[in-house]
């Protein structure tokens, strides 16, 4: 990224910006081509392969539920905390007026369509949203990146009758799609292994693109990016602990200490999954939520809770609307906790899902991707620190249910 800053900089001042533009920019196209691409395949594939590995759900009902229902109910907190953050603060307002208009009308196209697609929604009856959601084609709301949502029903669908089906009927299906969930994981490592470069391309077409903006572009970033920090430490130091002291009265404070090498790990790895093994250990050894409860919620919630991303994804899609110029209406809004809530229930614990995730957000409420350029040169230091929080979420609310079943034995 610094240098891609850095050849940015020279390209406009030593004004061989044609150079870059012709040779560099479309590296930084192909990396956000690449992200688009996999978007679909990943929250098909993960979310039916989720689901069916909800089984033991099923069995152990009354825990699975309070799980499930806790997990949605943080996550939904923090994209709130997001949206209620970027809303008054503006980090995209940075940007001069003149230079969002002149952006706006540069991708006037996509975002005319898309928009009035989002505002058909609008104009139409009060459950129409709901009738939106049902796809009556699966191939065409494949193959159109604004029916993400329809994709996302059928998803349940499919994977909600896997659950209901025996193993004999089911197994082949479940193998094949468990393969194609590695398959899918591993080509999101094959773009992350890319994605340097892709960075440093997209700096450059930034800057180049940005190059009357330079000093209110990198305003904009650190404005952006203090607000997803913010809104994260708001969970560390605010949500989660009151969460802990209302429904456990656990000193946050021994808490804190006890899972704090596991946040660390997640923090340098930028990858809940990775870290999970030591999660575990730690919520078992230090905190002292029973084994059965770990094994369980823990797994569960490195697959589908993940606060900081969905925070993020909040501050990220709204920022990006700013930088346009485009008014986000409270529809928008709702539908931006409702995707990222499912969003980040289909992402992956893996570095960088939660941008792959984000195309699918700004999809559904007509936000042009090309987008994502412009805050993916911060975007690994922000994966760290929301993969810190999406941990602390899962122990937080592992101990929560461990206290309800009585299954908290904080060690002396
Ligand atoms: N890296 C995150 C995790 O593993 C997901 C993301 O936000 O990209 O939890």
């Amino acid at each position: 990224m610094a240098l891609g800053i850095i050849w940015g900089l020279i390209s406009v001042y030593a004004e061989f910006d044609g150079f870059s533009k012709d040779y560099i920019a479309p590296w930084g196209e192909i990396f956000i081509r690449l992200l688009k691409l996999i978007a679909i395949p990943l929250i098909f594939v993960s979310l039916v392969s989720g689901i069916s590995n909800l089984k033991d759900i099923s069995r152990l009902s009354k825990i699975g539920l309070k799980t499930i229902g806790l997990y949605i109910f943080s996550t939904v907190v923090a994209i709130s905390i997001g949206l209620l953050l970027v809303n008054p603060l503006k980090p995209g307002a940075a940007f001069t007026d003149e230079y969002r208009s002149e952006f706006n009308q540069k991708y006037q196209e996509s975002i005319g369509e898309k928009q009035m697609a989002a505002s058909n929604l609008k104009d139409s009856g009060p459950l129409d949203f709901v009738v939106e959601l049902v796809p009556d084609n699966i191939v065409g709301a494949a193959a159109d990146n604004s029916r993400m949502l329809q994709l996302i029903f059928f998803a349940f669908l499919f994977g909600i009758a896997m659950v209901a089906l025996p193993e004999s009927k089911t197994g082949t299906v479940k193998k094949f799609i468990d393969g194609l969930n590695e398959i899918v994981l591993k080509i999101i490592d094959f773009i992350m292994k890319f994605a340097p470069f892709g960075v440093f391309a997209l700096m450059v077409s930034l800057l180049v693109d940005y190059a009357n903006q330079i000093t209110e572009l990198f305003v904009a970033l650190g404005a952006y990016s203090g607000t997803v920090i913010l809104g994260l430490m708001l969970m560390i130091f605010f949500v989660y602990p009151f969460m802990l002291w209302i429904f456990t009265g656990y000193k946050f404070r021994k808490f804190y200490k006890a899972i704090f090498p596991a946040q660390l790990l997640a923090f340098s790895t930028s990858s809940s999954a990775a870290t999970l093994p030591v999660t575990m250990d730690r919520c078992e050894k230090k905190i002292g939520i029973s084994k059965d409860i770990c094994s369980f919620v823990l797994p569960v919630g490195a697959t589908i809770n993940m606060d900081g991303t969905s925070l993020y994804q909040g501050v990220a899609a709204v920022f990006i609307a700013q930088s346009y110029g485009i008014d986000l209406d409270l529809m928008q809004q709702l539908t931006i906790i409702l995707t990222a809530t499912l969003a980040s229930i289909g992402a992956a614990a893996v570095p960088g899902a939660g941008i792959v995730m984000l195309v699918i957000v700004l999809e559904s409420i007509g936000l042009p991707t090309e987008g994502i350029a412009l805050i993916l040169a911060v975007d690994r230091v922000l994966d760290m620190l929301r993969t810190a929080v999406n941990i602390t979420g899962d122990s937080t609310i592992a101990t929560i249910i461990a206290k309800s079943e009585n299954k908290l034995i904080p060690p002396e």
